[in-house]
């Protein structure tokens, strides 16, 4: 009987640490405040809202992002917005590997439906 329980004991803690594995290996880095990320994005002139905020380390120096940003701004505007947005997140968080997607309010992207499951604000 205390075999039984023995054994459902470290399967269960088995399943929890390859849990917090994959989290640490997917997760965003933990010198990176993923709130903080989302609020210096759309303090950006022209970011109006933002979605499917994902961050990730490539490597121990290395953090990627992608984002999709809602702005009203002409197309004219998409670049220095990008512009912007990729110079204050490698000052301000040492992200040099961001990638943007652009769409404007209403456009009917089916990003909604999209359920990510990892850490972000999706
Ligand atoms: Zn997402
Ligand atoms: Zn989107």
């Amino acid at each position: 009987m205390s075999l039984v329980v023995c054994v459902s004991i470290i399967l269960g803690t088995w399943s929890l640490l390859r849990a917090s594995l994959d989290m640490a290996l997917d997760g965003v880095p933990a010198q990176i405040d993923l709130d903080q990320v989302t609020a210096s994005l759309k303090a950006l002139p022209g970011v109006e809202d933002l979605h499917h905020l994902h961050v990730w380390s490539l490597s121990t120096t290395e953090t990627a992002l992608t984002v999709h940003l809602v702005s009203e701004a002409s197309s004219s505007g998409h670049e220095t917005l990008l512009r912007e947005a990729s110079a204050m997140l490698l000052k301000r968080f040492r992200i040099g590997h961001a990638t943007f997607q652009i769409e404007t309010p209403g456009g009917a992207f089916p990003c909604g439906d999209a359920s990510c499951g990892s850490a972000g604000s999706c």
